[in-house]
């Protein structure tokens, strides 16, 4: 599809976010619009907006109108569709609070949302609330209030970076926030939620993004991979830029209807990641997201994964599915019952192959 980009540009940040792809007649140049995308991506101009890197595009096969990474990146009219996303709301997890910005659900965590601007909007955002705001990073003022609120709560000891996509931000201002939130003592670790090594992994060839995230140290990269597909030779590059300084990298999937429901593309996604050295820690099950319903699956067709899962591929390959509670309630672990029947400190447990075992679980008297 791009060919014909010397591989200098191809392997430029900048140069990926500057030709974005973020219009029709630009998106008709590299792919067949079906009607329901033609569509979709007039209607929800403004509301929605489209915008993919010529990377992530790239990784699209333009023969298949369902192709995974398609689905992610394209609008289709069903966003739009009100009989479909009546069923969800703008912010469904009640993440907007008194301080804009800021999220304190849980007493040792906070999420800070620091930009609306992404290298891709991807269709089931769980943010695209915001898309609408238009591409703005907070101001100094904002993250400043954001800093004195977790300077007053001493129980905060972890702080989640997100947005939009933190890691957009220019490096002085990332550094302002690491400089500022090390300053505060309570605060151990330091999160981004980071998008960056799947649709534009160009980001971390840069030595001065790294530099400053190592010197922060301890700093946690929390990114999301939800195809086979996305793990690419330069993903992999990001990924291990990453490692070598020293920064963890953990994946949440969202389980999402079309693109990765079916358990042995799971599977394939799962092992993947552990051979590029990435944690899968959460299996999210899809939000009730106005503009995003469409993506949701069945709770059982997460339980069914997650059993497919366990036996095929080694523990640490295995993440935790997780809903999140409406009214920010919440997340809530869910996994398959393994045991079958109990009787006392009787038990009668069902094994990965569907064996079952009976075994008494008995404390030493
Ligand atoms: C998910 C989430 C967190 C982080 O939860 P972990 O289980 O530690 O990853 C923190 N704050 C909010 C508001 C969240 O939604």
């Amino acid at each position: 599809m791009f060919s014909n980009v010397p591989t200098h540009l191809w392997r430029s940040y900048r140069w990926q976010i500057q030709n974005r792809i973020k219009d029709i007649e630009e998106l008709r140049r590299y792919l067949k619009l079906t009607p329901e995308e033609e569509e979709g991506i007039r209607l929800t101009k403004g509301l929605y907006p489209l915008a993919i890197t010529p990377y992530y595009l790239s990784l699209i096969d333009p023969e298949d109108p369902q192709d995974p990474i398609r689905l992610q990146a394209v609008p289709r009219k069903v966003e739009v569709d009100e009989d479909i996303q009546g069923r969800g709301e703008p912010d469904a997890l009640r993440e907007e609070g008194d301080i804009p910005g800021l999220t304190h659900r849980y007493p040792d965590r906070v999420l800070m949302t620091v930009t609306t601007f992404c290298a891709v909007y991807c269709r089931h955002c769980m943010r695209k609330r915001i898309f609408s705001e238009g591409e703005r990073a907070r101001t100094k003022e904002e993250i400043d209030r954001m800093l004195d609120y977790i300077k007053k709560h001493e129980e905060i000891r972890d702080v989640l970076i997100s947005g939009g996509e933190p890691l957009s931000l220019g490096e002085d201002k990332i550094e302002y926030i690491l400089r500022e939130l090390r300053k505060i003592k309570h605060v151990e670790i330091v999160r981004f939620g980071t998008r960056l090594p799947v649709l534009a992994p160009q980001r971390f060839f840069e030595d001065r993004l790294l530099d400053i995230l190592e010197r922060y140290s301890p700093i946690w990269i929390n990114t999301h991979f939800n195809h086979p597909k996305e793990i690419t030779e330069l993903s992999e590059e990001a990924v291990d830029r990453i490692l070598r300084r020293g920064i963890p990298v953990n994946n949440q999937t969202v389980l999402l209807r079309g693109v990765n429901d079916e358990p042995e593309v799971m599977l394939e996604l799962m092992r993947a990641l552990l051979r590029i050295k990435v944690k899968p820690q959460y299996l999210f099950h899809c939000d009730p997201i106005k503009g995003a319903v469409h993506f949701r699956t069945s709770l059982d067709k997460g339980i069914e994964i997650m059993r497919y899962l366990r036996g095929r591929i080694s523990g640490m390959g295995i993440p935790t599915y997780a809903v999140d509670l409406p009214g920010g309630k919440g997340k809530v672990p869910i996994s398959p019952n393994y045991i079958v029947e109990r009787k006392g400190n009787s038990f009668i447990f069902e094994s990965y192959s569907g064996e079952l075992v009976e075994y008494t679980i008995d404390e030493y008297p």
